[in-house]
């Protein structure tokens, strides 16, 4: 799977970017948002569930979705794609993780660099506007201004945290390779991220069980598991370090 060009570039390669999607997160137990859309939340409209408006309409509706989300994230243990990304990070020079996943699994295995793009599951912010207090009644309250709380994670047509972008561009632009790991590369503005790095002349390493609109770009598109293929890339990439170390 890792061809010998491939390998050569993991060896010399000591400034990364990794763009993680919800299929990093797929082998803890956390449905993608395909698999959500076609297995058990099939029923959940994203309209309803996952916009200011939908939450401003049925607030309660929507607090008891993300409860249970962050119950199922916070039962969920990371695994050997969050660790092994933890391990490199602690090798390389620089290793960005820029990630559309909101469950903090990258935290938990150890990763210290990471930007959330789309917000964190596990933490609150208060809205600003007032609700009638019938349907404000029992909804967690923002203790120093009294407003009530919605999750801090990035719904339709919000803007992204301020400054994530970029971050992450001008990352790219001094990276040396940047890898794209479990998302579908559709949606914006996360998906112009490997983009960006194809335009600077950056290679662009797809990590995916399946073909996404990214993988003719690319420049290797390994079809698998994340959990499976980046601990293969860091093993790789190890050889060099542990090479580098002895021959200091
Ligand atoms: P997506 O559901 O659109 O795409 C997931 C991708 O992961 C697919 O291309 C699929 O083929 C791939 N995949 C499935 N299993 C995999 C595995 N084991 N290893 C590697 N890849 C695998 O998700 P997306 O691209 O992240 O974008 C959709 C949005 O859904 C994002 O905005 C994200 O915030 C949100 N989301 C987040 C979580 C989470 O925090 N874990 C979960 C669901 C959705």
């Amino acid at each position: 799977m890792i061809d010998k060009s491939l390998q050569q570039l993991l060896r010399q390669t000591s400034n990364i970017v990794a763009l993680t999607g919800a299929g990093v997160s797929a082998e803890s137990g956390i449905p993608t948002f395909r698999d959500a859309q076609q297995g058990t939340w099939a029923n959940f409209d994203p309209m309803e569930l996952a916009t200011l408006e939908g939450f401003l309409r049925q607030p309660h509706k929507v607090w008891d979705w993300y409860q249970q989300r962050r119950e199922m994230a916070a039962k969920a243990q990371p695994n050997a794609a969050h660790l092994a990304l933890a391990e490199w990070q602690e090798q390389l020079e620089q290793c960005l993780i820029v990630t559309q996943n909101v469950d903090g699994l990258h935290q938990r295995a150890g990763s210290l660099h990471v930007i959330e793009l789309h917000g964190n599951l596990h933490r609150d912010r208060p809205i600003s506007q007032q609700l009638p207090a019938e349907k404000a009644a029992d909804l967690p309250r923002c203790p120093e201004t009294g407003n009530v709380l919605r999750p801090d994670v990035v719904w339709f047509g919000e803007m992204l945290p301020e400054g994530a972008m970029e971050q992450a561009l001008s990352a790219i632009e001094v990276s040396d390779l940047v890898l794209s790991i479990g998302t579908s590369a559709v949606v914006q503005p996360a998906a112009s991220i490997p983009l960006h790095a194809l335009e600077n002349g950056v290679p662009v390493v797809e990590i995916n069980p399946e073909a996404t609109e990214l993988s003719s770009a690319a420049d290797w598109s390994l079809r698998g598991s994340a959990a499976d293929v980046v601990p293969q890339l860091v093993a790789a990439a190890q050889l060099h370090y542990s090479r580098d170390r002895l021959s200091r």
